[in-house]
């Protein structure tokens, strides 16, 4: 059963929802298992539940599912381990839609630009590659981008159309027969005592009841029961890092907002779009305008993600509203300065700007383990962790953030204990908010990792449900049989 109230493709304008929480309660509803945030963990943890066995009722206060990877324009994955999982059910599901997913390859760079070369590219291009599958994507660690041989032949990921794969997770979620899906709905207020959550109130006045509380936000549900919060680069000591400062330091990776352009038809002549008035021409947040990464979608019509937009400081002091309408006006020099720039610009126009920031870093949540830059240098082989439930090798990578940068060595696992909030006991924390240092963060935050995180997380809920056993005695074990079960039984399916 599912219920969608509105569903709005993605629009060439800004969509801004303001949710206040409605006075008037209705009925409550009651699950096993309630989900709030519908992005890549969020949707993945729901999925996982109710495939698994369990009644869910997910709750995402956009129109749509996908969050940062659909609304806020990251659509794509990168290169990394770990993505056999929920992810590679999801690309199965978009590859039977013709055009709406693909593989991509590296096409340019800026850091393989020779000295004889006088067109500069101002950051990196991908292109979708049919001759590449979705297992050339399951490996990202090492020598990196300055090595342009080994980076052209390993680095590929995946690139899918944002409002597919909306649909496809929508569809997906239906199939299960077990998930309620409440869009367009805010999680306002948990009600709560001693760390355990009896039931949330939403923004139009249902209050769910559940056995086990998934926050898959930005920490929005663990924030209200008082949840210890991270929030920028943590101190050396904290977790004996060594890239960390000697003191806290408030700087956060950079925001972006991604916007999308679309190819003329072959008749139209060169175009560059005129700034709209009070725009200036030259960049004013500074030195200059950054570079962008720029992704071809399989149909044509590229993505364009700067790095970054604005500072991660800035759009916290702002807040959404504000930091969305400052961005807007910084995407359209920035588009104008590339026109103007870049020839090959010049045969493509602005489609659209996304109607949801791309935010890579807010707060984190205080874990029974927190994920660290020890971790991240250890790698697998060397991690001492019995409880490892999902793995990442992307580098270590802070779009202004400050602290170390670069490609790992290896994979290295990021233990259970990560979703367990301290101090709670029927909760779980999946998503980029999960419990990581700021330098861990910075390289675990991809979709795909986000998404295994959310299907472990679905996983140890299911279990704790059907078994009566506490979220903190649900055994990593039976997290990783349970999920390796589920992904040998998808390759046969397909070998049917
Ligand atoms: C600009 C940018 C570029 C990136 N590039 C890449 C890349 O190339 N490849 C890659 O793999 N990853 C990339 N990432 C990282 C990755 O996209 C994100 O870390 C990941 O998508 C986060 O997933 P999530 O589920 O944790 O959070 P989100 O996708 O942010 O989902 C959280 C969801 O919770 C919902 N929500 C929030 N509050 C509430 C509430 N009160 N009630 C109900 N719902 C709520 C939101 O609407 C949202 O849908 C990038 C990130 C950014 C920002």
């Amino acid at each position: 059963m599912m219920t969608v109230k509105k569903h709005t493709r993605i629009l060439p304008v800004l969509m801004c929802a303001v949710w206040t929480c409605a006075a008037e309660q209705k009925a409550a509803l009651t699950c096993d298992v309630a989900v709030i945030g519908g992005g890549s963990a969020g949707f993945a943890a729901a999925w996982s539940a109710a495939h698994l066995g369990s009644s869910v009722i997910l709750v995402e206060k956009e129109s749509m599912l996908g969050g940062t990877s659909t609304l806020g324009g990251v659509n794509n994955w990168e290169p990394g381990m770990g993505g056999t999982g929920v992810p590679y059910r999801v690309y199965q599901r978009l590859r039977q839609i013709p055009g709406v997913a693909g593989v991509y390859r590296f096409d340019r760079h800026l850091a393989w630009r020779k000295p004889w070369e006088k067109y500069t590219f101002p950051g990196g291009m991908i292109e979708t590659d049919p001759c590449v599958s979705y297992a050339h994507t399951l490996r990202r660690h090492g020598p990196g981008m300055g090595n342009e041989a080994w980076f052209r032949e390993h680095c590929r990921g995946v690139i899918f159309e944002p409002d597919a794969m909306a649909e496809t997770m929508l569809a997906m979620l239906n199939e299960t027969g077990r998930c309620r899906v409440l869009l367009n709905t805010a999680f306002c207020e948990a009600r709560h005592a001693d760390g355990t959550v009896s039931a949330v109130s939403l923004s139009d006045g249902t209050v769910v009841r559940a056995k086990i509380f998934i926050d898959a936000t930005d920490a929005a549900l663990c924030a209200q029961l008082g949840c210890e919060l991270m929030t920028g680069r943590d101190r050396r000591a904290d977790f004996n890092e060594p890239g960390a400062p000697p003191e806290p330091l408030m700087r956060l990776n950079g925001a972006t907002l991604m916007y999308r352009i679309t190819p003329l038809a072959k008749n139209e002549p060169d175009l560059i779009e005129p700034l709209p008035e009070g725009i200036p021409e030259k960049c004013w947040w500074q030195g200059g305008f950054p570079v962008a990464f720029v992704g071809q979608y399989p149909k044509g019509g590229r993505f364009v993600n700067m790095l970054p937009t604005m500072r991660g400081e800035e759009y916290l002091e702002l807040g959404p509203e504000k930091a969305y309408a400052e961005c807007r006006r910084r995407v359209l020099a920035h588009w104008h300065w590339y026109q103007k720039n870049y020839d090959e610009f010049r045969r493509f126009r602005l489609k659209s700007i996304f109607p949801v920031m791309g935010v890579r870093e807010t707060r984190r949540v205080r874990g029974e383990y927190v994920l660290n830059q020890r971790d991240l240098i250890a790698t697998l082989a060397n991690q001492k962790h019995d409880d490892i439930i999902a793995i990442a090798d992307h580098p270590m990578d802070n779009h202004g953030g400050g602290g170390p940068s670069g490609e790992l060595k290896g994979p290295y696992g990021i233990p259970y204990r990560c979703l367990l909030p301290l101090k709670t006991t029927n909760v779980l924390i999946a998503g980029r908010a999960a419990s990581f240092s700021a330098i861990a963060a910075s390289s675990c935050r991809l979709s795909r990792t986000m998404m295994q995180l959310g299907q472990a997380a679905g996983t140890a809920a299911h279990l704790s449900c059907s078994g009566s056993v506490p979220l903190r005695e649900v055994q990593a074990s039976e997290i990783r049989r349970v999920m390796a079960e589920r992904i040998d039984q998808f390759v046969k399916e397909l070998a049917e």
